[in-house]
């Protein structure tokens, strides 16, 4: 392995500086949350939830059956004939804010159960998951009692109740995204978390009993795939919301064809960083670091694969690798760290089978001399140089801290190669030329296209894919399109 300049230079340790847990109460047991209550699942059974970074055990989480999921929808399907359909608007909006400003007061508690469930860095879930989290409800309420203004000459009505699945990679601000727009625009709710990290949706579904709102308006299951798909095929469920892999989000969609449920999905991605020369290239390479090797590469906007041109890429790849040597990979409750634990044993090993198959297609690895703990699911960060467009580490997702680089010299052939990918959720453009800026947004086949900045995000901003990445948006007005009918 190669060492550069920047391992000669951060030889040196920062002092540990750990977020305290001590004010975090975690339950032993979670039960379902189901009409205002927390009920014991049918079949009284429960499933391991632990901490990635320790493999430690945090808490046992019930699994709901059919049965369970029937009582959830039901629940959410009288909530909404009695109570939410007919609430004014104005009145709604009180208990959405009420739900922020609760998210905001707990936000340190929240912020370390993610940390311990999701493995990801403490400075993340403390400066960006959770506070977003309470914005994405603080910015619906506002719309709340104004959808005659957002769709004028048109008859907003609620769609009735949505089932919503979300991912393990962002817990409480996946349930945020999904949770306040379908309330916001008059729907009831039944949201199932990812099994691997439900603490923090448990969390909530305690701030929601807690905040008064009616019985039944938020239920919250645990439970895996099977639940998942108990929900999306309950006779009762009007909408589904899904953001998940693409492989899911497929059966999904054949298993709604034919029915008249409303649909959206928020799927994988392969975003792609294209840096120019005229980029400022310091900042460039700060956009590149966090976008795909802070939060572990776990994002589906991750920006993983790189396109440099040609008269840089030696400049820019030396200057990447010195960061990559100074980066921390380690406990995530450390305020020190830059790249926390990867959220479960099988996604590492998907990730290392990936490295493997990045060395056997001919790509240059390079990982800095970095040491990772020995208990916990680490990955160094991982760069692959001259990587080839038909190079699977290019094609497909990884979801780890793995970027694949590849340069060019043309804007013809750039954005030729951007948009040669299944996915079209997320770019990055660096260049100093606004002109450039504008011809790649509107050539580039991504939601998102981040202009000399990377995964920046604001509730009033839609987000959304192409082609594999799903369809339909959510934030912004866009975002309560999928809830309501026009
Ligand atoms: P990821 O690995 O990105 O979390 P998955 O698509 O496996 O992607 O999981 C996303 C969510 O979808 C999780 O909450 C999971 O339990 C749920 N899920 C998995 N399989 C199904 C299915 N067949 N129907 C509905 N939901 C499912």
């Amino acid at each position: 392995m190669q060492t550069t300049q920047a391992d000669k230079i951060f030889d040196w340790a920062y002092a540990p500086a750990p977020e305290a847990t001590d004010h975090v109460h975690i339950n032993k047991k979670y039960d379902l949350f189901i009409d205002g209550k927390f009920v014991k699942p049918g079949k009284g059974k429960y499933t391991n939830t632990i901490s990635p970074s320790t493999e430690q055990l945090l808490a046992q989480v019930a699994e709901a059956d059919e049965k369970d999921v029937d009582k959830a929808v039901k629940a959410a399907k009288s909530a909404y004939d009695k109570t939410w359909k007919k609430m004014p608007g104005k009145e709604k909006a009180k208990y959405i804010f009420r739900i922020a400003r609760m998210i905001q007061e707990r936000a340190r508690e929240f912020s370390v159960i993610e940390t311990m469930n999701g493995g990801k860095p403490i400075r993340e879930s403390r400066d960006i998951d959770i506070p977003l989290a309470a914005n994405h409800f603080f910015y619906y309420a506002g719309w709340a009692d104004k959808l005659d203004y957002a769709f004028p000459n048109r008859k907003p009505q609620p769609v009735g109740v949505a089932g919503q699945i979300i991912p393990w990679n962002f817990p409480l601000l996946m349930a945020a995204w999904k949770i306040a727009p379908a309330l916001a625009t008059g729907n009831t709710v039944v949201l199932k978390p990812a099994e691997t990290t439900p603490l923090t949706a448990l969390k909530l579904a305690e701030i929601i009993q807690e905040s008064g709102l009616p019985d039944g308006v938020v239920n919250i299951i645990t439970g895996a795939g099977q639940t998942g798909a108990a929900l999306v095929n309950h006779s009762l469920i009007n909408k589904v919301a899904f953001t998940g892999s693409t492989e899911v989000g497929k059966v999904i969609q054949k298993a709604l064809a034919g029915s008249n449920k409303k649909l959206s999905l928020e799927l994988g991605g392969k975003g792609a960083h294209i840096v120019f020369e005229d980029a400022p290239i310091d900042q460039a390479v700060e956009g590149i670091v966090n976008g795909i090797f802070f939060n572990q590469g776990h994002v589906c906007c991750a920006g993983s694969r790189l396109f440099v041109q040609e008269s840089i890429a030696d400049k820019l790849i030396d200057k990447l690798k010195d960061r990559m040597s100074s980066l921390i990979v380690g406990d995530p409750l450390d305020k020190n760290t830059d790249i926390g634990a990867i959220h479960s044993k099988e996604q590492l090993d998907k990730i290392n089978q990936y490295l493997s198959v990045g060395k056997k297609e001919g790509a240059e690895m390079y990982q800095p001399s970095c040491i990772i703990p020995k208990k916990g699911f680490y990955c160094k960060p991982t760069l692959f140089l001259n990587a080839s467009q038909s190079h699977r580490i290019v094609q497909e997702e990884i979801f780890g801290p793995v970027l694949a680089v590849q340069t060019f010299r043309t804007i013809e052939e750039v954005i030729e190669k951007a948009n040669n990918a299944p996915y079209g959720l997320s770019a990055g453009v660096w260049t100093d030329k606004g002109s450039r800026i504008f011809n790649l947004t509107s050539q580039l086949k991504a939601g998102v296209v981040w202009a000399n900045t990377y995964n920046k995000f604001d509730p009033a901003s839609p987000f959304g894919g192409y082609k594999e990445s799903g369809f339909g948006r959510e934030g912004g007005l866009h975002g309560l399109m999928p809830y309501l009918n026009l």
